[in-house]
C-alpha cells in the first residue's frame, strides 16, 4: 500500500519502513522518459515487497516546461537547503535509502548512442551487474567515450566523485549505493521508455544482490 508524502513542490509515493530502495525520475525538466517508465511500472513497482521511496517526476515545473532546471531542482543542484532537500532527508529517516535508481536522458551523445550509468558508491559489482543485465537483455550499452562533462566511460560506468547531485547527495548522507540511468534523446522516446522499465525491472535483482539479508526474501515474506 502506498502513501503520498509531500516533497517541495512534488510529492513522493512510499511504502514500509527501514532500509529501503529509491527510485527518482526526471530531476531534468527536459527528460520526460524517466517519468514515463515510473508510471508504465506501476504494477511492477507494487509488487515489490521491500520498503521503497518512488519520486515519479522530481522537477515538476521543469517538466512542464521542458527545462533542465525548475523551481525544486534548481541550476544549484540539491545544494539549496530548500524543501525539497529537507523533504529528502525526512524520507532517508524512514526508509533509509541503501539502494537509488535515478532515471536520467542525455540529449549530447555520440551517433549510434546506447544507455550508460553514472555511479555513486563503493560497490563497483553493482554497477557491472547492471550493466550485464542489460547487455543480456539487448539493450544497446554505449562503448568508451568522454561524457559533455569529460568524465570517463568505461564499461558502460561512469565512476563518480563528489558533485551537486541528489545522487552524490544521498551516497554521502545515507551511504546509498546510487545508479544514474541514462538513455539517449537520439532514440525515439517509446525506445527510451522501455530501457528506463528494464532498468527499473532491474531493481528486484540488484537490491538482492547488493544486501541478500535484507531483500532476497522479500518475496517470500510478503508473498
Ligand atoms: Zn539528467
Amino acid at each position: 500500500m502506498w502513501n503520498f508524502v509531500p516533497l517541495g513542490r512534488t510529492s513522493a509515493l512510499i511504502k514500509g519502513k527501514g532500509p529501503g530502495v529509491w527510485v527518482i525520475g526526471t530531476v531534468h525538466g527536459e527528460e520526460p522518459a524517466g517519468f514515463c517508465a515510473i508510471m508504465e511500472s506501476a504494477a511492477l513497482l507494487s509488487g515489490l515487497g521491500f520498503p521503497m521511496v518512488v519520486i515519479p517526476c522530481a522537477n515538476l515545473s521543469g517538466i512542464a516546461s521542458a527545462k533542465r532546471y525548475g523551481a525544486e531542482y534548481p541550476v544549484a543542484g540539491i545544494r539549496e537547503d530548500g524543501a525539497f532537500r529537507r523533504g529528502l532527508i525526512g524520507l532517508g529517516q524512514l526508509i533509509r535509502p541503501r539502494l537509488v535508481l535515478d532515471l536520467h536522458e542525455d540529449d549530447e551523445m555520440p551517433e549510434e548512442p546506447g544507455v550508460y550509468l553514472y555511479h555513486h558508491g563503493k560497490n563497483d559489482r553493482l554497477a557491472s551487474k547492471f550493466v550485464d543485465v542489460l547487455r543480456l537483455w539487448q539493450i544497446p550499452i554505449q562503448g568508451p567515450w568522454a561524457t559533455r562533462f569529460g568524465e570517463n566511460l568505461i564499461d558502460g560506468v561512469v565512476k563518480c566523485g563528489a558533485d551537486a547531485s541528489i545522487d552524490d547527495f544521498l551516497n554521502t548522507r545515507f551511504d546509498a549505493e546510487v545508479v544514474v540511468f541514462e538513455t539517449p534523446i537520439r532514440w525515439s522516446l517509446r525506445a527510451r521508455i522501455e530501457a528506463q522499465r528494464a532498468a527499473i525491472g532491474l531493481l528486484r535483482i540488484l537490491a538482492s544482490a547488493l544486501e541478500p539479508e535484507l531483500f532476497e526474501n522479500e518475496e517470500a515474506l510478503h508473498g
